[in-house]
């Protein structure tokens, strides 16, 4: 059983999430289903795919005009919030501090955050890809957490450029995420793999050990393109 999580990202109306649902509705599949949309639609009910958001405030309320809590997206019947999204580091400043201080958010009302980790391009090529990967995954975790966490591997020059990395970069990322989470004294914690997922490459991402499911960006949009890779693996 994977987890298949899907980011909408700012796209898609309530009739767009509603039809998904219906669509998704009829699969036939033991994986785990998650769609992370807009706060507009995070009161869209379904018995069999959990609805997250996609990032929350770090903070708990007041004068933070724009923003969203963790409270208000579990009032609205989010189960899940992606944290430390690629675009959230780089369009709002998201650092790991931040980040974990929003995971203390999510998990202090209930949600399970996914927290994303990866390198940058220019960091790939400084050869700090495990650095990256490794200090993200220790930074953005709160102290002693007990709580549901998931963790993603995303390679930020990967998100939406229609590349991955090479199946060993993958399996190296996600061995080292694993060691780390170990040696955190996390276990049982589920590690995403995310950038450019798709049909024809899903099934053997999700082959390598140590990649617990996919976060989907671009093709959880349309239901012809999120469906085979929910139905890639059992
Ligand atoms: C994402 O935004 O989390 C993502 C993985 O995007 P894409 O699948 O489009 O690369």
């Amino acid at each position: 059983m994977k987890i298949i999580a899907g980011n909408w990202k700012m796209n898609g109306t309530r009739t767009n999430l509603e039809n998904m649902i219906n669509e998704l509705s009829s699969i036939n599949t033991e994986n785990t289903i998650i769609l992370c949309v807009p706060y507009t639609m995070l009161n869209v009910k379904s018995d069999k795919i959990a609805i997250g958001a996609q990032d929350i405030s770090q903070h708990t309320h007041g004068a933070y005009t724009g923003e969203v809590s963790a409270q208000m997206v579990a009032d609205a019947g989010a189960k899940y919030t992606i944290i430390g999204h690629s675009e959230c580091r780089q369009y709002h400043g998201d650092t790991n501090d931040t980040v974990r201080t929003k995971a203390e958010q999510a998990l202090a009302n209930g949600l399970t955050p996914i927290i994303c980790v990866g390198e940058t391009m220019d960091e790939k090529q400084a050869g700090k890809t495990m650095t990256i990967i490794e200090s993200g995954v220790r930074e953005s975790i709160p102290l002693d957490t007990k709580s549901p966490i998931i963790i993603a591997y995303e390679p930020r020059w990967a998100i939406g450029a229609g590349l991955t990395p090479t199946h060993d970069e993958i399996a190296t990322a996600h061995t080292l995420i694993a060691n780390t989470l170990t040696d955190m004294g996390l276990t049982g914690t589920p590690v995403l793999y995310g950038a450019s997922v798709k049909g024809s490459n899903a099934a053997e991402i999700m082959s390598i050990p140590n990649v617990d499911g996919v976060l989907v960006g671009g093709a959880s949009l349309k239901s012809d393109e999120f469906i085979p890779i929910i139905t890639s693996v059992k």
